[in-house]
């Protein structure tokens, strides 16, 4: 009976949001989920988002069920943001494109597609990486293990290892990479490395799969930070993208993003596309309309697309404002000689402080600070103002 059910553990990302709100002290600061807070340190409804929204309103649009495989507008819209419009794929029509409940749920589907049609086939998934990717596959019962990625020693990327790890998987293993803006670590291999893991993952037969939560946050350019993705697929190679729009345009809620496969023809990405219909049916049947909207409305509409790309900027410009500022105090007020360059270098909503569990919870219990317990903070969390107070924060847990 229910009464036999054990209490779960709270939620390492999204449990952290919820002892922050218990918190009084006016210091505090929540640096563990990552959406974006302005200067302020309040949540932010993007201009186009709100206008977008207006001209929805102004249509007077249904509340109709979407077809299972969601919007046709947002599908084509978000298969062409992806890979730009003029790609091979898109042009010869080898893209299966499914709306997803936004990242999250579009990388659920991707596993339910590999369980069912590679099964005993596993995901290698970096170490370390964003928490819920081993509740998804754990949950969809999809084999994984870890490749190396982050050293510890060099605070970078741990190329060699993350290359002999691929290397020794099993022949047409599936490797989740991020296409940007690597979380936690913030750290992203460089247009040449991407080459050589292109590389190992052809000569290996594995399936390259993207999760993409962060176009257009990582560098500003949406294109710019589509390029992973995009050499992937120049190579003709068979891949997996789930994409989210929490993060670009400020949509935690809505749940939009999707999940694209690309295949190796036409014929070959509507069998998968039915498949994939065929998985969603039963787990929730069909996707929610407005955040579809909204995206298609965005990308749709040139004006939209361009303020929409100021408004990433500004975004994507004030963590980059505050990443600087920190790195100063940092570097300013700890006389230990501590190389704190490693801040400035790491990419997009993140920092990854080398901070362990005890010196992450001294954080939290003498400073206020909330994040994550493997010392990621959310730089999108966090104001020009505080950046002093955290840096005596930071300064004080490591040297403790
Ligand atoms: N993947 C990564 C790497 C993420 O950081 C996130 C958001 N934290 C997601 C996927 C998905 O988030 P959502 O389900 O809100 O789109």
């Amino acid at each position: 009976r229910f009464n036999d059910i054990t209490m779960a553990p709270p939620d390492p990302i999204l449990g952290v949001s919820e002892a922050f709100k218990a918190d009084t002290h006016e210091m505090k600061l929540n640096l563990g989920v990552g959406a974006y807070r302005t200067e302020d340190l309040q949540p932010y409804v993007l201009n186009v988002v709100k206008k977008a929204e207006k001209l929805m309103l102004e249509r007077g649009e249904n509340k109709e069920y979407l077809p299972i495989e969601g919007l046709a507008a947002f599908n084509k819209a978000t298969a062409e943001l992806l890979f730009g419009a003029n790609n091979a794929v898109i042009l010869q029509q080898r893209v299966a494109t499914a709306q997803g409940l936004s990242g999250t749920g579009s990388l659920r589907l991707a596993a339910a597609l590999i369980e069912r049609y590679f099964p005993g086939s596993k995901v290698l998934i970096s170490s370390p990486t964003w928490g819920n990717h081993k509740n998804i596959f754990n949950d969809a019962r999809v084999p994984w293990s870890e490749y190396r990625y982050y050293d510890p020693k060099t605070v970078g990327l741990d190329f060699d290892g993350m290359i002999s790890d691929i290397k020794a998987a099993p022949d047409g293993s599936f490797v989740l990479l991020h296409g940007c803006a690597h979380n936690p670590t913030g750290i992203d291999p460089t247009p040449g490395q991407w080459e050589k893991i292109a590389d190992v993952i052809q000569e290996k037969k594995h399936i390259p799969f993207f999760d993409v939560a962060y176009q257009g946050f990582a560098s500003g350019s949406l294109d710019a930070d589509a390029s992973s993705v995009r050499l992937f697929a120049a190579r003709g190679m068979e891949l997996l993208i789930a994409q989210s729009y929490s993060k670009n345009l400020g949509l935690y809620a809505e749940r939009i993003g999707a999940i694209n496969v690309v295949c190796s023809s036409s014929d070959v990405a509507e069998r998968v596309k039915s498949q994939l219909k065929r998985l969603a049916r039963p787990m929730y049947s069909n996707p929610p309309v407005h955040g579809a909207r909204i995206v298609a409305n965005v990308v749709g509409n040139s004006d939209l697309f361009d303020e929409w790309k100021e408004e990433m900027q500004m975004m994507a410009g004030r963590i980059k404002n505050v990443r600087k500022k920190l790195y100063d105090s940092l570097s300013a007020k700890d006389s230990s000689g501590k190389d704190w360059s490693f801040v400035l270098k790491q990419i997009g909503m993140f920092s990854f402080t080398g901070l362990n569990k005890a010196q992450s919870e001294n954080m939290t219990n003498k400073w206020h600070v909330y994040m994550t317990k493997d010392g990621r903070i959310s730089l999108a969390g966090l104001s020009s103002a505080k950046c002093e107070y955290l840096a005596d924060a930071i300064i004080d847990s490591y040297h403790n």
